[in-house]
């Protein structure tokens, strides 16, 4: 099977993620814990890059919502397929995305986990399709601004395929 173009490279990606990591060590400098949450599947390789590279105190822990089918049709309304396991309350949070499209998920995030009672929440994404925002959601950390296309790669998938190439690619999805 043909692998998709490339849109984003490997090493573009690299630079990108030391970046971020760099900037939010920065900002969370004098905070002795900050909870990353990575909402799954997508953002998972981003999580680990991230997390990896960050020089400040951090734990990790994992979301699962549902918003779309099996392929790039949305499918309505967010819902919650995982929660946290540990406990927020009182702490910093950083929402991990692998990408904003709508802004109805991480909307969704925000106010559930807001619901916990963090000390703080802040939100990073890798990439962000801002000409496709139907709800105005404040995004802190972003590393790449997209058009309205459908990407894969680097965690996200097409129907589950694509997951694991190394860099972001383009797919045409044949449900649009
Ligand atoms: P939103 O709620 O912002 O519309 O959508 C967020 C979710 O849609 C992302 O977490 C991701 O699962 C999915 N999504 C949106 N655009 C893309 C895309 O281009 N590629 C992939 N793989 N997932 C996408």
């Amino acid at each position: 099977m043909s692998q998709p173009p490339v849109l984003i490279s490997e090493a573009d990606i690299q630079k990108r993620v030391a970046e971020l990591a760099e900037e939010i060590s920065r900002d969370y400098q004098d905070k002795d814990d900050v909870v990353l949450i990575g909402v799954l599947k997508g953002s998972f390789i981003f999580l680990a890059d991230l997390s990896r590279r960050l020089t400040i105190p951090r734990t990790i822990e994992f979301i699962a919502v549902s918003s779309y089918g099996n392929g790039s049709v949305q499918s309505g309304a967010v819902r919650l397929v995982m929660d946290v396991r540990g406990n927020i309350e009182g702490r910093h949070v950083l929402i991990v995305e692998d990408i904003v499209d709508t802004g109805h998920t991480l909307s969704y995030l925000i106010g559930m986990l807001r619901s916990h009672g963090p000390a703080s929440i802040r939100t990073c994404t890798l990439l962000h399709k801002a000409e496709r925002a139907e709800v105005d959601v404040k995004i802190d950390y972003v590393g790449f601004g997209i058009g309205d296309e459908w990407v894969v790669g680097y965690g996200l998938d097409y129907a589950e395929q694509n997951r694991t190439l190394p860099y972001i690619g383009n797919v045409e999805p044949t449900d649009r």
